[in-house]
């Protein structure tokens, strides 16, 4: 009987390469979400990072810058000198417009070193014109809230650079006036300032080639540097306290994600082809497994299967791989099999000395043969046969010898048998039987002196038997229509009565059953069970 197959290979390569796929992806999706893709935003932070710190370094490089020069103009013996009042020159000799302009110079104050102004150059910040005071009054008075700031800083402690905002943000230097040999004692301070204006922003942009802003906010001392991140942009800035004031200048960048966003992008295209690429390796995985393995599999399950119809099982033997082995394999081992069953039927129903058909198959035969006579209400004669003074056959040319004469005797009759088709089986040890299905008496009895003629026809020497000096055989004829009662065994038992009456009226004769005249012969309609 075919066997289901509840979960087939089939299923199981999908399920498996799937699940694989699955995992797969998520493992992909996984690295993406934890190892790349925050190493990229990592990579961004230290480039953007980067450029803040140029920026910043450019500022502090401007600040080293102003103080070089106010140390430069401070550790001179003329500024020395002037703040003694002992130089009258100085202020006509060393300072203008033009060069405040020139080393960009908004405001330069002198100081005694009690704190007191001695002397203040700077340009308007509205007009930008030059101007020169010795108190910040009147057309100086713009210049009070950052004298204010420098005396505040005198007080407490002068950082020789420092942002200072007051109406704008300003990088300030500060410094001592010494001798030009930086010999004391001071006599005074000297403060250059430099605003942090749009012409300031512009010389950073130039020089540092990044687009810098500028901004005054409040100062943030626990997050001094800043990065936002929005759409392809990303804006950093760096907080620079300014002295006495909780303000701060903010220096910020505003850049491109230009390299994420392009490694995002790339990223993404190969995450894609290699799901892609894994899709389609299964893909081919699962298409060769179906056509090198499974489809082979399913056909070689099919051959095997008994109550499906067999499919053509040439391409499965001629395959030179596994499969084409078992395949052959199998279909050896079935014809195998095949040839065993036949043979074990064959031994199962024939006779193995004589080949006849033995009492097993003659007995079927016979139970079919008259249930078929009794429907049809046709005639049926069976046989029984028996060689004549066989003990005295054994006894003279010994029992091989007697084995001979029983295979000659059943290929004499055989040959009559298959010549009016009818069934002659080796029914005893050197007795047979025939069934004469649709015979009348007349033909069987013709038949039976067929066989008798063919056994004579042997001339089979026996030379102790009684009866002729050849082998004989005696045959009794039983009619179905004689038989007392419709049963097999009953039509059989008038044959051997007829064989015990050839026996007994001196053999190698031909004895048709009659029934006894005194009883009626039985009718198939009442027969007795
Ligand atoms: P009758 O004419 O009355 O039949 O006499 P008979 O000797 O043939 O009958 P009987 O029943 O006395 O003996 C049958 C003999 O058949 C006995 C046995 O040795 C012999 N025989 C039975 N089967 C075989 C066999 O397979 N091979 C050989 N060689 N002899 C067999
Ligand atoms: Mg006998
Ligand atoms: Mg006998």
């Amino acid at each position: 009987m075919g066997q289901r197959l509840s979960v087939s290979l089939r299923f199981r390569f999908f399920a498996v390469l799937g699940g694989l796929l699955i995992v797969a992806m998520i493992a992909l999706a996984v690295i993406s979400k934890w190892l790349i893709f925050p190493a990229l935003q990592a990579e961004e932070r230290t480039a953007v990072q980067r450029e803040l710190d140029r920026a910043t370094r450019s500022l502090m490089l401007n600040q080293e810058n102003l103080l070089a020069q106010a140390r430069d103009w401070s550790h001179w013996d003329d500024t020395y000198r002037f703040i003694e009042g002992t130089n009258p020159r100085y202020r006509d000799v060393n300072f203008s417009q033009q060069m405040f302009e020139d080393m960009n110079y908004h405001l330069m104050a002198f100081f005694t070193l009690q704190g007191d102004v001695h002397f203040l150059a700077g340009l308007e910040p509205t007009t930008g014109r030059y101007q020169t005071c010795t108190a910040a009054v009147d057309l100086c008075a713009w210049m009070a809230p950052w004298v204010k700031t420098m005396q505040s800083a005198m007080a407490e402690h002068v950082d020789p650079t420092a942002l200072y905002i007051e109406q704008w943000p300003a990088i300030v230097a500060a410094s001592q006036i010494l001798h030009t040999d930086e010999s004391g004692p001071p006599n005074g301070w000297l403060f250059k300032v430099r605003a942090m204006d749009d012409a300031w922003l512009e010389r950073m942009v130039d020089y540092t080639g990044l687009p810098l802003s500028l901004d005054v906010t409040p100062y943030d001392a626990a997050q001094p540097t800043e990065l936002t991140f929005s759409g392809d942009q990303v804006r950093a800035s760096q907080q620079f306290p300014a002295f006495g004031t909780n303000e701060a200048v903010s220096l910020g960048i505003e850049l491109n994600r230009v390299q994420y966003l392009a490694s995002l992008t790339t990223f993404r295209y190969i995450l894609a082809w290699t799901a892609g690429l894994m899709l389609l390796v299964i893909g081919m995985v699962l298409l060769l497994l179906e056509r090198m393995v499974l489809k082979p599999l399913r056909q070689l399950t099919a051959l095997t299967q008994p109550s499906c119809p067999s499919p053509d099982s040439d391409h499965l033997t001629l395959r030179r791989d596994e499969i084409g082995l078992l395949a052959r394999a199998y279909l050896e081992q079935l014809t195998c099999q095949q040839q065993l069953n036949a043979e074990l039927l064959r031994m199962s129903t024939h006779d193995s000395l004589t080949e006849l058909p033995n009492r097993r198959l003659f007995d079927q035969r016979l139970i079919d043969g008259v249930s078929h006579a009794n429907e049809h209400n046709v005639p049926l004669a069976v046989m029984m046969l028996d060689i004549d003074h066989f003990k005295l056959y054994n006894d003279d040319y010994g029992h091989q010898q007697g084995d001979e004469c029983l295979k000659k005797v059943a290929t004499a009759l055989q040959n009559e048998a298959i010549h009016h088709d009818v069934l002659i089986a080796r029914t005893g040890g050197e007795e047979f039987s025939a069934l004469l299905p649709g015979a009348t008496p007349q033909q069987a009895k013709a038949f039976a002196h067929a066989l008798i003629h063919a056994v004579d026809q042997l001339r089979l020497p026996h030379g102790t038997s009684p009866v002729s000096h050849y082998v004989t055989i005696s045959v009794g004829i039983g009619m179905l229509s004689d038989s007392e009662t419709l049963l097999p065994s009953a039509v059989m038992a008038t044959a051997d009565q007829a064989l015990y009456l050839a026996k007994a009226q001196g053999r190698h004769r031909v004895v048709l059953f009659e029934p006894p005249l005194a009883s009626c012969p039985v009718s198939k309609q009442n027969t007795p069970s």
